[in-house]
Formats: structure tokens, sequence, C-alpha cells
């Protein structure tokens, strides 16, 4: 088994509970095991064997968001997502509430060509009238879970956007992007905006054709040897490419690569930064060519505002562009609930935590809420379509063009 970086810190828990008081899932469920402290007892009591393996273990295992809230809270700097990385890496094959995960995980998701496939199979069954046939017929519980499943497109980004898009006027910088799955095959209006914002502000865009997923998903699901696998793909990829710089407009992949050195034990030959930190603290975006009039606010994607520790240049970015008023929301770095397959595997628990998302949305009076991050934009698009709400959610580089 590999070993999840930063696991070993469990040990340095002084248990004194300030990150119970943060935790989404603590604050919901109110039970100790349901939180930080209680999940890093039971981690290390199952990688000491002093703890059976049972499903109401893996089920408190699987109940973190990975949304890092603790860390923050922690004055020992206690790595919980690490742990418990960790200890669904230990549990492993046998995990019996994941089986199907599991194989769509090692078996699809690691391969483009196969999740290409399931994409394609996806878009042919949404446009179909196999989908509302199958609404007609599904159990009520999962007609709600499908109905989270975004639009997927017919057509990806690689096969809309040139493998190199070149400056328009004077080249600034040449850089590398990697748009994740989520926005190659579902959100290909986000990388057309992203691949559009950066050749507008002088880059010469280069994105490789032989891009993998990030390794995020396996990771969270403890296939750390799938992800690593699928890291040093992607490394490779942008060593052929020759760039020294890798944007990306998705928070999960940025927070993902921005981890490859620990995962691979490795510096990496690039630097990775997240597409809105890039236009403005490198290319020093003054204003946009772009109008909005209207209020807009922004929720922090844990893997942006924590992950990469990036939260002022989105704002930065949004408050560029004329006309448009930035709103700030309560509790805008609080997770959404989304977290990958949680809304799916706990459904009625994210919804919760949801639920909360969309009344801070809704008492800012604002028409779009901004976020950069294609799996929250999932969740709150579902959060607020679910409350009859027709405010829009879009990614930050979207209101640039
Ligand atoms: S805040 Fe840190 S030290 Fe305190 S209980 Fe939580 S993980 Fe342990
Ligand atoms: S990562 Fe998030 S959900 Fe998991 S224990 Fe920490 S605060 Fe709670």
């Amino acid at each position: 088994m590999i070993e999840a970086p930063g696991a070993e810190s469990a040990s340095r828990c002084a248990r004194c509970g300030f990150c119970n008081v943060v935790c989404p899932v603590f604050r919901e469920l109110g039970v100790e095991s349901g939180g930080p402290r209680g999940r890093i007892s039971l981690a290390t009591a199952l990688a000491d064997g002093e703890l059976p393996r049972s499903e109401r273990l893996e089920q408190l295992v699987y109940d973190c968001l990975l949304c890092q809230t603790c860390i923050s809270a922690c004055p020992n700097g206690v790595r919980t997502d690490q742990i418990v990385m960790a200890a669904r890496s230990r549990l492993g094959e046998d995990n019996r509430n994941h089986r199907l995960t599991d194989v769509v995980l090692r078996h699809v998701a690691s391969t483009p060509r196969r999740l290409q496939l399931l994409a394609l199979l996806g878009a042919a069954y949404q446009r179909s009238g196999t989908r509302s046939a199958a609404r007609r017929l599904l159990p009520a519980h999962l007609t709600e879970k499908e109905a989270l499943l975004p639009p997927v497109s017919v057509r990806t980004l690689q096969s809309r956007v040139p493998a190199v898009v070149p400056a328009s006027g004077q080249r600034v910088a040449r850089v590398g992007y990697f748009p994740g799955c989520l926005n190659n095959l579902v959100y290909t209006r986000i990388g057309r905006a992203t691949v559009r914002a950066l050749s507008t502000h002088g880059c010469e865009v280069v994105f490789p054709r032989s891009l993998s997923c990030c390794g995020m998903p396996q990771r969270a699901y403890g296939h750390l040897d799938v992800a690593r696998e699928l890291a040093a793909r992607n490394v490779d990829a942008f060593l052929k490419a020759g760039v020294e710089v890798v944007l990306t407009d998705c928070a999960t992949c940025g927070s993902s690569l921005s981890e490859y050195p620990e995962l691979l034990q490795k510096r990496l030959p690039f630097r990775v930064h997240d597409v809105a930190q890039f236009l403005v603290d490198t290319l020093g975006l003054s204003s946009s060519s772009s109008t909005f009039v209207g209020k807009v606010t922004y929720h922090d994607p844990c893997h942006l505002v924590r992950g990469q520790g990036v939260r002022t240049q989105p704002r930065i970015l949004l408050q560029r562009i004329p006309g448009l008023e930035l709103v700030e929301m309560a509790e805008s770095d609080v997770c959404c609930g989304g977290a990958g397959s949680f809304s799916l595997t706990r459904f009625e628990l994210s919804m919760q935590i949801l639920d909360r998302k969309v009344a801070n949305i809704l008492a800012t009076g604002a028409q779009v809420v901004a976020t950069g991050c294609p799996s929250c934009i999932t969740q709150i698009a579902y959060g607020l379509k679910r409350r009859g709400s027709a405010v829009r959610v879009v990614h930050p580089v979207e209101l640039l063009s």
C-alpha cells in the first residue's frame, strides 16, 4: 500500500477539538465520530489493527468531504484529509460500499478513451427519451440523484480547442492548460472561456492531447497507486510540451496537481497556478473588455481557498469587470457539500450542507454566483434549482468574455 503523504501527522493530534467546531459534517451530525477528531481516532485504530472492519466504520471514514476546513483550524498542522485518505486506502478493495465506484475509478476514469465513451453514452442517455422513461421508472430517491448529473457535452473540449492556441497580439507567456475531466467532458464552455481569456491577455496556450484525470478522485477513494500513475502521465505530457507554467480552471485539479511532488516524491518541471491567480498576479489583469451589469457573489471552492491558498484573486478578477457589483455571502469558504461523489453517496447529508450554502447565496440578492470549481458549480446549480431559484452559476472566467 502507498501511504498518503501527511498521514503520519495523526500522532500530533492533541484532541483539543478546535477542528470539530468548524467541520461541516460535524455541524450536521453532531456526534464525535462524525467530526475530524473522531475520524482521526478511528483511522488510527484501524491502522493499528485495533478496530475490525465493518460497514459502519467504512461509512464513518467516507463521511468526510476532504474539505480541509479542519486543517485550517488545527494548531498542530494535523492533515485530517490525508489521514482519511490513508484509512480509505487501508480499507481498499474490500470496501463493500463502493465496489462500483472503485471499478469506475480504477478502470474507466483512469483511461481517457473509456471515460470519453462513458460520457458519450451519458450524453446520448440525456438527449434521448431514455432519460424521461428512466425518471418515470426510478424510485424517488434515485430520481433526485439522477437529476444531480449535469448535461454532458456531445463534443469534448479537446475536439473544440486546438492543441496550441496562439496569443492574440504580442505574446507575453507560453502556458500549459489542464482542463480536468469535468471541463473537458461537461463544462466545455468554461474551458473555451479560459483559453479565450488567456489568449486575449497575451498567452500562447498549449493544450496537450495526452492528459489524463488529475487523480484526485482515485486518491479520495484510496487508490493511491492509480493516482500516482495518472500523475506521472500528466507530468510527462507537460514535460513533452515544454511548458514551465501549467494553468487550470478546476480547483480540484489544481489542488491535485500541486500535490504531485509529494505523491511522486520529486520536483515538478513546471509551476501550477489557478487561472484567476495567473491572470491577476502574473499578467496583472487591469480591466476586462466585457461588461456585466448586476450583482455577483463568490463561493470559495475548498480546493482553491485551502488547497491552494487562492482567495483574493478571483474576487479581484470579478471586480475588474465594468458594471459588476461583488457582494459577499456569509460563510463563502464553507464547503457546498458536493465533494466529488459525496452528493451521490451521502445524498441527504450533502443536501443539508448544500441548503445552508444556497440560503447564504440567496440572502445576497445576487443574480449570479461565481466559483472556480466545476464540481461546486454542479452542486450549487442543483441546490438553486431545487429551490426554484433563477440565480445562475458560472466560473469567474466566463464573465470575462
Ligand atoms: S484541532 Fe488538530 S490537534 Fe485539535 S483535535 Fe483537531 S486535529 Fe487534533
Ligand atoms: S476535511 Fe472537512 S469534512 Fe473532513 S473532517 Fe475535516 S472539516 Fe470535516
